[in-house]
């Protein structure tokens, strides 16, 4: 079969690397798996081989899907589907392991989509994605860096997360231009309540929106009173997006949110 582009078709193909995934996420028998974008089976068969109760893999590519049914048989549940019409869809007496070496065009649309679950942290245990190294370093950022922004942000309010390795484009098939990093994220169990994740979305948008200016703009525009509010909070309002804290974020986001009650 020949990849498609347009679905981020790059297939793992080294042996040690599958193992490595697998090994992250500590797969034991009674788990229940989710796994994302599957497509020939390679990571599946090594999640297969350590035996866990439920293997339900959820593959866009119609082909792939037929194929995978055919590969797998009864061993796992093939959903042909888009996983962003079904990340929510699985309901379970026990949090479920969600690994996926992810396409690269939607790869944060499905990490945000699953933190913006209400409760995300009761249906799953961990994630074990990989993403391109881009994408992952921006994730792993901390305040004061120049990847540091939204992702780092949203993940962190609710996921603990770990870098475990990068990985080279060589093995993959065909070939990517960048290079990937494989992440462990663990939901948080003491994470700030927001009301609405959509608003946190909203305001680091707003924030990040110009990271090179300074923040008295963008508390303008969500404030009235923003000097009253940055006072208070004891923020500058000379310093730039990047120099608040993640923690400050989910502060400015409450205070955003109780005004607009
Ligand atoms: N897991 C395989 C591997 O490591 O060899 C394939 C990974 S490949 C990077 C991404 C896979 O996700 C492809 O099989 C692709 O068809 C599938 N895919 C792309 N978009 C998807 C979506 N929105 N929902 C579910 N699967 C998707």
């Amino acid at each position: 079969m020949k990849p498609k582009k347009s679905l981020g078709q790059n297939f793992l193909n080294d042996d040690s690397i599958l193992t490595k995934i697998v090994e992250t996420g500590n797969i034991e028998i009674n788990d229940i798996i989710l796994e994302i974008g599957p497509g020939t089976g390679n990571l599946t068969k090594k999640i297969l081989e350590k035996k866990p109760k439920v293997l339900i893999v959820v593959e866009k590519d119609k082909d792939l899907s037929f194929f995978l049914k055919k590969k797998f048989g009864e061993k796992i549940k093939v959903i042909n589907n888009d996983i962003l019409n079904c990340y929510n869809d699985f309901e379970f007496d026990k949090p479920i392991k969600v690994f996926g070496n992810l396409p690269y065009n939607v790869s944060t649309q499905i990490l945000t989509s699953f933190i913006k679950i209400k409760n995300m942290c009761d249906k799953f245990q961990k994630f074990v994605f990989i993403f391109q190294k881009e994408v992952g370093d921006r994730i792993l950022a901390h305040e004061n860096s120049k990847n540091y922004g939204r992702l780092s942000i949203i993940t962190s309010w609710k996921l603990n997360v770990r870098k475990v390795i990068d990985i080279d484009p060589k093995y993959f098939n065909p070939v990517p231009k960048v290079w990937s990093t494989l992440l462990s994220l663990t939901p948080k169990l003491d994470f700030e309540y927001i009301k609405n994740p959509e608003n946190l979305e909203h305001i680091t948008n707003i924030f990040f929106h110009q990271r090179r200016k300074m923040i008295r703009k963008p508390m303008k525009q969500l404030f009235n009173n923003f000097d009253e509010i940055a006072n208070k909070m004891n923020i500058d309002l000379n310093l730039r997006p990047q120099n608040l804290s993640k923690k400050t974020y989910l502060e400015i986001c409450k205070i955003y949110e109780n005004l607009n009650k």
